[in-house]
Parts: structure tokens; sequence; C-alpha cells
């Protein structure tokens, strides 16, 4: 497949964000965009990161520290194909430990009652989901890619998981709630703009997610082929709607 790299200068109040990238050109499902919508995620938080600083705020958040990562983590179906590809292609013995761990987690999941709520999830993100996602939290389920307290897919981690920053002790993420936990504000969730891109929907609707805890269930039900459409084509309507997301709703979460 034919790629292409590309650079972007995005202005954004107080300085410019470069984003480099390689492109597919031919067409493509959306995941195969992921590595450049990863980039251009990674490119939004060190900006966010460096406000912060700016403003007195250093972020807090340090290796080897994996409190969040027992968080309900949302996925927009792309990733959660590409999460789903990527256990498969991990070695033996290591895949079946990873994939026993999803199922592991799944039934603390469905023993606690969430089962329905979570699956439901893998509908559209909405109010209620943080709600679901404190519960989800009391349950201190570890990502099945945790390792130590880090991540064992680090250059592969989904885009929220980037995107998840705090300036608020470190300690706190490990029972967070809104009034506690004080995240650095991003310019817009890439994360959240793929997930509607992917489904063409409104950038004031709920995103498209499926939580990181049942992706390889999901990927296993999932009838639908992945739509294709020209690689150039993808990015330039995800970052249409970075814009939007700046005009329409402001910075921060
Ligand atoms: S994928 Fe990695 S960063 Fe994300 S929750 Fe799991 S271990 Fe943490």
């Amino acid at each position: 497949m034919d790629t292409r790299g590309l650079t972007v200068d995005l202005a954004l109040p107080g300085g410019t964000v470069r984003v480099e990238m390689d492109v597919p050109m031919g067409e493509v499902p959306m995941e195969r965009l992921l590595p450049a919508l990863r980039t251009t995620a990674d490119a939004f938080v060190a900006y966010g990161a460096e406000m912060s600083v700016a403003a007195g705020k250093p972020v807090s958040c340090a290796k080897g520290c994996g409190a969040c990562c027992r968080q309900l983590i949302p996925l927009a179906h792309a990733e959660a194909r590409a999460i789903a590809a990527l256990v498969e292609e991990l070695p033996e013995p290591r895949r079946s430990e990873v994939k026993e761990r999803f199922e592991g987690a799944f039934r603390r999941v469905e023993a606690a009652g969430l089962a329905p709520a979570l699956e439901g999830r893998t509908g559209r993100m909405a109010a209620e989901a943080v709600d679901l996602g404190l519960q989800y939290m009391g349950l201190g389920i570890a990502c099945p890619f945790l390792e130590d307290e880090s991540c064992s897919i680090y250059a592969e981690r989904p885009i929220a998981c980037r995107e998840y920053l705090v300036t608020s002790p470190p300690a706190r993420c490990a029972a967070p709630t809104v009034e506690t936990i004080e995240a650095v504000s991003l310019p817009t969730r890439v994360w959240a703009a793929a997930a509607r891109e992917e489904k063409g929907i409104a950038n004031t609707d709920p995103a498209p997610c499926v939580p990181l805890v049942v992706a390889l269930r999901w990927a296993a039900s999932a009838r639908d082929a992945a739509p294709l459409r020209p690689g150039p084509e993808i990015l330039q309507k995800v970052y249409a709607r970075f814009a939007r997301d700046r005009r329409g709703e402001g910075f921060g979460r």
C-alpha cells in the first residue's frame, strides 16, 4: 500500500502544533489511519501538557503508575478491531494469557452485574457512562495489557489512554471523582472524533464506543465489514471535526 508523509501545522491558542505522519493513499478501513491519529493525539497531549506547565500545573502522571489502567477505556470501533487483531498476532503463550485476562475481567464484570450495561455501551457513549465508568473503576480490574503497572502495548495503546493526563496527585486516580481529578485540558478528543467520523454522525452526538474490556467479544461478534475510503479523505474529515470541536465546544473536557 502506497503511503505518503504528511506534515500539518495546527494553530492553537498559545502556539502551533506540528503533526508529522504517514498516510495510506489507497482505500482503507479507519484502522489503517490509527498510526496517524495516535501521532495526532500525542501532539495534542504534548501541547496540553505544555500549556498546563505554563499555567503552573505540571503533569503528575509518571512511569510505573497504572492507576488509570483500571478505568473504563472507550475505543472507537476501528480501535476495537485493531486491539482484537493485535491480540491475535501475539505469539503463544502470550496470546492465550492475554485472552484469558480479558475473559477473567469479563467474568468479574458479569458477577458485578455490569455486563449488560458494558456490552450495551458498544453503542454510544452518553452522559450516564460516567456513572458506569465509576462503577467499573470500583471493581479494580486491571487492564489485560497492564504488566508491573506499565502498559505492555505502549506504542499501540488506545487513543483514550494517550489522552488521559492529570495534574492532581496520582494516588487520586485509584478512586477518581469528578471533584478530585484535575485532567489536562486538550484541544479536542481524537478518539471521539475518529469514532464519530467512522459512523458519519454529528459532533454533537455521543461518540460510538466499545469499552476496552469487551473489545475482543465485540470484535468476534461484529458482522459489519469496516467501510473502505481513501486514507487522505478519512484523515481530512477527522481533522475537520477538530476544527468544529474548537469552534463549538471550546477547549478542555
Ligand atoms: S492499554 Fe495500556 S495504557 Fe491503556 S489501560 Fe491498558 S495498560 Fe493502561
